[in-house]
Protein backbone atom coordinates (compact mmCIF):
# COMPACT_ATOMS: atom_id res chain seq x y z
CA UNK A 1 0.00 0.00 0.00
CA UNK A 2 1.32 3.78 -1.12
CA UNK A 3 0.27 6.62 -0.42
CA UNK A 4 1.71 7.23 3.08
CA UNK A 5 3.60 8.98 5.05
CA UNK A 6 7.82 9.54 4.47
CA UNK A 7 10.62 11.75 5.94
CA UNK A 8 13.51 12.61 3.67
CA UNK A 9 16.50 13.59 5.39
CA UNK A 10 18.66 15.98 2.95
CA UNK A 11 16.05 16.69 0.44
CA UNK A 12 17.22 19.96 -0.22
CA UNK A 13 19.50 18.65 -3.51
CA UNK A 14 20.25 15.39 -5.55
CA UNK A 15 18.75 12.05 -4.39
CA UNK A 16 16.77 13.51 -1.18
CA UNK A 17 14.86 15.81 -3.90
CA UNK A 18 14.87 13.14 -6.48
CA UNK A 19 13.25 10.72 -3.68
CA UNK A 20 11.01 13.53 -2.77
CA UNK A 21 9.55 13.43 -6.50
CA UNK A 22 9.04 10.37 -6.45
CA UNK A 23 7.53 9.31 -3.80
CA UNK A 24 4.86 12.30 -4.60
CA UNK A 25 4.40 11.27 -7.71
CA UNK A 26 3.49 7.79 -6.38
CA UNK A 27 0.98 9.09 -3.98
CA UNK A 28 2.96 9.38 -0.67
CA UNK A 29 2.43 12.15 1.84
CA UNK A 30 6.31 13.26 2.64
CA UNK A 31 8.16 15.65 4.82
CA UNK A 32 11.76 16.89 3.14
CA UNK A 33 14.45 17.80 5.62
CA UNK A 34 16.93 19.98 5.08
CA UNK A 35 18.94 23.17 6.04
CA UNK A 36 18.33 25.62 3.34
CA UNK A 37 14.95 26.59 3.38
CA UNK A 38 14.71 28.25 0.21
CA UNK A 39 15.23 24.98 -1.80
CA UNK A 40 12.70 23.02 0.60
CA UNK A 41 10.24 26.23 -0.47
CA UNK A 42 10.61 25.79 -3.89
CA UNK A 43 10.40 21.77 -3.95
CA UNK A 44 6.87 22.40 -1.96
CA UNK A 45 5.48 24.51 -4.78
CA UNK A 46 6.85 22.06 -7.34
CA UNK A 47 5.57 18.65 -5.41
CA UNK A 48 3.36 19.30 -2.70
CA UNK A 49 5.81 18.17 0.11
CA UNK A 50 6.00 18.82 3.48
CA UNK A 51 8.98 20.47 4.97
CA UNK A 52 11.32 20.85 7.84
CA UNK A 53 14.21 23.46 8.20
CA UNK A 54 16.73 21.23 10.76
CA UNK A 55 20.21 20.07 10.87
CA UNK A 56 20.35 16.96 11.44
CA UNK A 57 23.44 17.21 13.16
CA UNK A 58 22.00 19.27 15.96
CA UNK A 59 20.08 17.65 18.78
CA UNK A 60 17.34 20.71 19.20
CA UNK A 61 16.41 20.82 15.63
CA UNK A 62 15.85 17.08 15.49
CA UNK A 63 13.41 17.15 18.40
CA UNK A 64 11.58 19.81 16.72
CA UNK A 65 11.28 18.05 13.60
CA UNK A 66 10.16 14.68 16.09
CA UNK A 67 7.41 17.14 17.65
CA UNK A 68 6.38 18.91 14.11
CA UNK A 69 5.97 15.07 12.96
CA UNK A 70 4.26 14.12 16.27
CA UNK A 71 1.56 16.88 15.77
CA UNK A 72 1.16 15.26 11.49
CA UNK A 73 0.97 11.76 12.97
CA UNK A 74 2.39 8.32 12.82
CA UNK A 75 5.01 7.80 9.75
CA UNK A 76 5.57 5.05 7.58
CA UNK A 77 9.04 5.46 6.55
CA UNK A 78 12.44 7.16 7.24
CA UNK A 79 14.77 7.70 4.77
CA UNK A 80 18.69 8.98 6.04
CA UNK A 81 19.54 10.57 3.05
CA UNK A 82 21.93 13.83 4.85
CA UNK A 83 25.34 13.46 4.51
CA UNK A 84 28.23 13.85 2.30
CA UNK A 85 32.20 14.14 1.86
CA UNK A 86 34.28 16.68 2.87
CA UNK A 87 37.54 16.97 1.09
CA UNK A 88 39.56 14.12 -0.46
CA UNK A 89 42.98 14.44 0.82
CA UNK A 90 45.25 11.76 2.04
CA UNK A 91 44.92 10.83 5.80
CA UNK A 92 48.38 12.58 6.70
CA UNK A 93 47.67 15.66 4.45
CA UNK A 94 43.46 16.36 5.25
CA UNK A 95 41.85 18.92 7.79
CA UNK A 96 40.54 16.63 11.02
CA UNK A 97 37.81 19.24 11.60
CA UNK A 98 36.52 17.67 7.96
CA UNK A 99 36.81 14.12 9.41
CA UNK A 100 34.80 15.46 12.57
CA UNK A 101 31.91 17.22 10.45
CA UNK A 102 32.06 13.67 7.77
CA UNK A 103 31.51 11.85 11.22
CA UNK A 104 28.78 14.17 12.45
CA UNK A 105 26.66 14.20 9.27
CA UNK A 106 26.73 10.99 8.20
CA UNK A 107 26.97 8.87 11.09
CA UNK A 108 26.10 10.69 14.46
CA UNK A 109 23.31 12.66 12.39
CA UNK A 110 21.65 9.94 11.30
CA UNK A 111 21.74 8.01 14.82
CA UNK A 112 19.99 11.02 16.12
CA UNK A 113 17.00 11.19 13.48
CA UNK A 114 16.66 7.38 13.90
CA UNK A 115 16.26 7.47 17.37
CA UNK A 116 13.89 10.27 17.16
CA UNK A 117 11.51 8.95 14.60
CA UNK A 118 11.75 5.46 15.77
CA UNK A 119 8.61 5.62 17.99
CA UNK A 120 6.87 7.52 15.34
CA UNK A 121 7.84 4.97 13.27
CA UNK A 122 6.60 1.69 15.24
CA UNK A 123 2.88 4.15 15.85
CA UNK A 124 2.56 3.78 11.78
CA UNK A 125 2.70 0.07 11.99
CA UNK A 126 -0.73 -1.48 11.10
CA UNK A 127 -1.53 -5.19 11.24
CA UNK A 128 0.96 -6.82 8.20
CA UNK A 129 2.29 -3.35 7.73
CA UNK A 130 5.89 -2.64 7.62
CA UNK A 131 8.24 0.70 8.17
CA UNK A 132 11.13 1.15 6.39
CA UNK A 133 13.77 2.49 7.34
CA UNK A 134 16.12 3.59 4.30
CA UNK A 135 20.07 4.51 4.97
CA UNK A 136 22.05 6.14 1.61
CA UNK A 137 25.26 5.16 2.49
CA UNK A 138 27.82 4.71 -0.06
CA UNK A 139 30.29 2.05 -2.10
CA UNK A 140 32.94 3.87 0.46
CA UNK A 141 30.96 2.76 3.00
CA UNK A 142 32.42 -0.77 1.31
CA UNK A 143 35.91 -0.76 -0.53
CA UNK A 144 38.28 1.98 0.42
CA UNK A 145 40.27 4.20 -2.01
CA UNK A 146 42.91 6.75 -1.63
CA UNK A 147 41.73 10.14 -0.33
CA UNK A 148 38.99 8.56 1.15
CA UNK A 149 39.47 8.20 4.47
CA UNK A 150 37.28 10.48 6.21
CA UNK A 151 34.52 10.05 3.92
CA UNK A 152 35.31 6.14 3.72
CA UNK A 153 35.52 6.28 7.84
CA UNK A 154 32.46 7.80 7.88
CA UNK A 155 30.07 5.84 5.15
CA UNK A 156 31.97 2.69 7.12
CA UNK A 157 30.94 3.40 9.98
CA UNK A 158 27.24 4.24 8.79
CA UNK A 159 26.97 0.85 7.45
CA UNK A 160 28.08 -0.19 10.72
CA UNK A 161 25.25 1.41 12.64
CA UNK A 162 22.60 0.03 9.89
CA UNK A 163 23.80 -3.35 10.17
CA UNK A 164 23.66 -2.94 13.93
CA UNK A 165 20.17 -1.42 14.07
CA UNK A 166 18.58 -4.05 11.93
CA UNK A 167 19.89 -6.73 14.48
CA UNK A 168 18.18 -4.85 17.72
CA UNK A 169 14.78 -4.46 15.39
CA UNK A 170 14.92 -8.23 14.81
CA UNK A 171 11.29 -8.97 15.94
CA UNK A 172 9.52 -5.85 15.03
CA UNK A 173 7.69 -5.33 11.81
CA UNK A 174 10.36 -2.82 10.41
CA UNK A 175 12.66 -3.47 7.49
CA UNK A 176 16.62 -1.38 7.84
CA UNK A 177 17.12 -1.30 3.90
CA UNK A 178 21.21 -0.05 3.12
CA UNK A 179 21.09 1.58 -0.35
CA UNK A 180 24.98 2.41 -1.16
CA UNK A 181 25.57 4.24 -4.51
CA UNK A 182 28.85 4.62 -6.84
CA UNK A 183 29.30 7.52 -8.91
CA UNK A 184 25.96 9.29 -8.69
CA UNK A 185 26.43 12.82 -10.54
CA UNK A 186 24.16 15.60 -8.57
CA UNK A 187 24.60 18.84 -8.73
CA UNK A 188 27.00 19.37 -5.51
CA UNK A 189 28.10 15.95 -3.91
CA UNK A 190 31.16 17.15 -5.70
CA UNK A 191 30.63 20.78 -5.30
CA UNK A 192 30.49 20.63 -1.24
CA UNK A 193 33.75 17.85 -1.44
CA UNK A 194 35.62 20.26 -3.07
CA UNK A 195 34.27 23.72 -0.66
CA UNK A 196 33.12 24.89 -4.18
CA UNK A 197 35.66 24.31 -6.40
CA UNK A 198 33.21 23.90 -9.78
CA UNK A 199 36.35 22.55 -11.85
CA UNK A 200 37.49 19.95 -9.63
CA UNK A 201 33.87 19.12 -8.95
CA UNK A 202 33.25 19.34 -13.23
CA UNK A 203 36.36 16.86 -13.58
CA UNK A 204 35.05 14.28 -11.42
CA UNK A 205 32.17 13.20 -14.10
CA UNK A 206 34.53 14.33 -17.23
CA UNK A 207 34.05 11.94 -19.85
CA UNK A 208 32.61 9.15 -17.38
CA UNK A 209 30.26 7.50 -20.11
CA UNK A 210 26.59 7.60 -18.54
CA UNK A 211 27.57 8.31 -14.60
CA UNK A 212 24.43 7.66 -12.61
CA UNK A 213 21.60 10.66 -11.45
CA UNK A 214 19.83 11.35 -8.69
CA UNK A 215 16.51 9.88 -10.14
CA UNK A 216 18.42 6.35 -10.47
CA UNK A 217 19.03 5.94 -6.63
CA UNK A 218 15.51 7.50 -5.81
CA UNK A 219 14.12 4.45 -7.84
CA UNK A 220 16.12 2.37 -6.32
CA UNK A 221 14.81 3.81 -2.85
CA UNK A 222 11.09 4.15 -3.76
CA UNK A 223 11.14 0.50 -5.10
CA UNK A 224 12.36 -0.96 -1.78
CA UNK A 225 10.08 1.27 0.19
CA UNK A 226 7.27 -0.22 -1.61
CA UNK A 227 7.74 -4.02 -1.78
CA UNK A 228 5.28 -6.47 0.12
CA UNK A 229 5.73 -5.66 3.78
CA UNK A 230 7.32 -9.04 4.25
CA UNK A 231 10.57 -8.26 1.84
CA UNK A 232 13.91 -6.47 3.05
CA UNK A 233 16.17 -5.09 -0.07
CA UNK A 234 18.82 -5.64 2.72
CA UNK A 235 21.86 -3.80 0.81
CA UNK A 236 21.93 -2.37 -2.83
CA UNK A 237 25.18 -1.40 -4.32
CA UNK A 238 24.25 0.73 -7.59
CA UNK A 239 26.78 1.92 -9.46
CA UNK A 240 26.63 3.06 -13.11
CA UNK A 241 28.05 0.59 -15.57
CA UNK A 242 31.52 2.40 -16.22
CA UNK A 243 32.68 1.79 -12.36
CA UNK A 244 34.09 -1.25 -11.05
CA UNK A 245 35.19 0.03 -7.76
CA UNK A 246 35.43 3.64 -6.10
CA UNK A 247 38.56 4.27 -7.59
CA UNK A 248 38.14 2.25 -11.18
CA UNK A 249 35.90 4.38 -13.48
CA UNK A 250 36.26 4.45 -16.79
CA UNK A 251 36.09 7.62 -19.06
CA UNK A 252 35.18 7.80 -22.93
CA UNK A 253 33.15 5.08 -24.63
CA UNK A 254 32.69 1.59 -23.59
CA UNK A 255 32.94 -0.60 -26.06
CA UNK A 256 33.29 -4.72 -26.47
CA UNK A 257 36.93 -6.14 -27.07
CA UNK A 258 37.33 -6.92 -30.58
P1 LIG B 1 23.95 16.60 -2.23
O1 LIG B 1 25.13 17.36 -1.75
O2 LIG B 1 23.29 16.99 -3.51
O3 LIG B 1 22.82 16.56 -1.11
C1 LIG B 1 23.11 16.45 0.27
C2 LIG B 1 21.85 16.81 1.02
O4 LIG B 1 22.11 16.67 2.42
C3 LIG B 1 21.42 18.25 0.78
O5 LIG B 1 20.02 18.28 0.66
C4 LIG B 1 21.87 18.97 2.04
O6 LIG B 1 20.97 20.04 2.27
C5 LIG B 1 21.69 17.86 3.07
N1 LIG B 1 22.48 18.07 4.27
C6 LIG B 1 23.82 18.16 4.35
N2 LIG B 1 24.19 18.38 5.63
C7 LIG B 1 23.03 18.41 6.35
C8 LIG B 1 22.75 18.62 7.72
N3 LIG B 1 23.72 18.84 8.62
N4 LIG B 1 21.47 18.60 8.12
C9 LIG B 1 20.46 18.38 7.23
N5 LIG B 1 20.67 18.19 5.92
C10 LIG B 1 21.95 18.20 5.50
O7 LIG B 1 24.44 15.08 -2.31
P2 LIG B 1 23.79 13.77 -2.95
O8 LIG B 1 22.36 13.92 -3.21
O9 LIG B 1 24.69 13.36 -4.04
O10 LIG B 1 24.05 12.75 -1.73
C11 LIG B 1 23.02 12.32 -0.87
C12 LIG B 1 23.54 11.17 -0.03
O11 LIG B 1 24.06 10.15 -0.88
C13 LIG B 1 24.69 11.56 0.92
O12 LIG B 1 24.55 10.84 2.12
C14 LIG B 1 25.92 11.08 0.15
O13 LIG B 1 27.00 10.81 1.02
C15 LIG B 1 25.39 9.84 -0.52
N6 LIG B 1 26.10 9.42 -1.71
C16 LIG B 1 26.29 10.25 -2.79
C17 LIG B 1 26.99 9.81 -3.90
C18 LIG B 1 27.27 10.68 -5.08
O14 LIG B 1 28.14 10.31 -5.90
N7 LIG B 1 26.57 11.78 -5.28
C19 LIG B 1 27.54 8.46 -3.94
C20 LIG B 1 27.27 7.67 -2.78
C21 LIG B 1 26.58 8.15 -1.72
P3 LIG B 1 21.29 21.41 3.04
O15 LIG B 1 22.67 21.83 2.61
O16 LIG B 1 20.20 22.31 2.56
O17 LIG B 1 21.17 21.06 4.47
Amino acid sequence: MVGRRAVVTGASSGIGAATVRLLRKNGWDVVGVARREDRLIALAEETGTEIFVADVTKQSDVDALRDFLSGLGPIHALVNNAGGAYGLASVEESDAEDWVRMYDVNVVGTKRVTSALLPLLRAGIEPGSTASIVMITSIAGHVLYEGGGGYNAAKFAEHALTGVLRLELAGEPIRVIEIAPGMVKTEEFSLVRFGGDQAKADAVYDNVPDPLYADDIAEAIVHAMELPPFVDLDLVTIKPVAQAAPHKVMRGTLQPKS
